[in-house]
């Protein structure tokens, strides 16, 4: 066995211990619907860490082997245990037996690498394809959505601001895929999740930071859990809500965040021709045209670019044009529209630069989400029901 090899090893075992012990108080867990997006018709599953039993049509199977392919067979499943029992069903539960669990998952068709899950798989043939659940506990499914969409950073403090925000995300919606039968798909429609990663490194880094936030949620005055919204980068000053979707929340407010401008340069450029402009903006209602004269200049956020009376939100532009961000200003020349801008993503929120400088500058978590959602309470979410009653 080599190096690297005893290193996940270890991961995996340093890793689920500590999860294991922590939240063995608290297993409320979250059904996420795998591979949401894609036909999947055959898939390869073995246990990876600890044991499992397998019910097929909610009955214990015995199996002699650990290998289990499934596929898709008109409107139910297959499962072949290797060198073991074929079975013709419509559900396959892979429940764990010890808390500390994992699952190996291949999709052959359409083919994927492996992926790593905790916990329990749900399989079922919904419109003649796989639909394959993940039940997971809570804390187990943030660490992968951490890992998964924040991406390599070697510093504890923002792994726990991106767990404190994917738990209260986590917690706010659940029923998003009410109809469906499951919490969350794994894509970003929801919140990207990939399982677990568990020969990564930073992965110990995340179990950490979710250790020390455990339960730990962001509420507004009236203990609602907030809409914990965060963009890459706001380039210096974040969005009122109500300027991006309409609906004012009091603790979106735009700031001016000194932050994210020392953490990396997000000036962008776009060109687009005078009259596809000008197309877009008679689509949009307007009776003026713009010409080589024209020039929108923002040195503060804005909402709307308004010629004469007629008015459009920069967030309409942003879509249409397939823009980074709003907080552009707009200048023609040779009939040409030049838009010159700062900043990745909404604006809305916790700006993600902001906040990873903010804890190289020694802030603490809880300094940072104060910094960007105003008048917010960070609280155990098992204390919220027992302050409001
Ligand atoms: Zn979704
Ligand atoms: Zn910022």
């Amino acid at each position: 066995m080599n190096t690297s090899s005893i290193n996940i090893i270890f991961n995996i075992i340093f890793t689920s211990l500590m999860l294991c012990l922590t939240f063995s108080l608290t297993c409320q867990s979250i059904k996420v619907a795998l591979f949401y997006n894609k036909q999947v018709t055959e898939i390869f599953i073995t246990p990876y860490f600890g044991s499992y039993n397998i019910y097929v049509n909610d009955s214990l199977i015995n199996n002699t082997s650990n290998s289990f392919l499934i596929r898709k067979i008109n409107n139910s499943l297959e499962l072949k245990i290797l060198h073991d029992s074929t079975y013709i069903c419509n559900t396959i539960h892979f429940k764990k037996k010890d808390s500390i669990s994992a699952l190996r998952l291949k999709v052959i068709s359409p083919f994927t690498t492996d992926r790593y899950y905790n916990d329990d798989l749900y399989i079922t043939n919904v419109n003649n394809n796989l639909r394959i659940i993940n039940i997971v506990e809570l804390e187990k499914y943030i660490c992968g959505v951490v890992e998964s969409e924040t991406g390599y950073h070697n510093n504890i403090e923002y792994y726990k601001i991106q767990a404190i925000l994917c738990r209260t995300y986590t917690l706010k919606n659940l029923g998003k895929h009410f109809d469906e039968g499951f919490n969350y798909c794994d894509d970003v429609h929801c919140q990207s999740y990939k399982g677990i990663n568990y020969s990564k490194s930073s992965n110990t880094l995340i179990y950490e930071a979710i250790n020390s936030t455990h339960n730990l949620v962001i509420v507004d005055t009236l203990l609602n859990l907030i809409d914990a919204v965060y963009h890459a980068n706001c380039g210096g000053q974040t969005m009122n809500a109500e300027d991006v979707w309409n609906s004012k929340r009091y603790y979106l407010r735009s700031i001016y965040d000194p932050y994210c401008k020392k953490k990396r340069n997000t000036l962008w450029n776009k060109v687009i021709s005078l009259n596809e402009f000008n197309n877009f903006l008679n689509d949009n209602g307007f009776k003026v045209n713009i010409n080589n004269e024209y020039e929108f200049i923002q040195m503060q956020r804005r909402a709307n670019l308004k010629i004469n009376n007629e008015s459009i939100s920069l967030r309409k532009i942003r879509e249409y044009f397939n823009l980074k961000s709003t907080f552009f200003n707009i200048k023609v020349k040779n009939d040409s529209v030049y838009f010159e801008g700062k900043g990745i993503g909404h604006g809305v929120g916790l700006c993600q630069d902001g906040a990873e400088q903010m804890t190289l500058e020694g802030f603490t978590f809880d300094n940072i989400i104060n910094f960007y959602y105003k008048g917010v309470k960070i609280v155990d979410y098992h204390n919220i029901w027992l302050f409001k009653e």
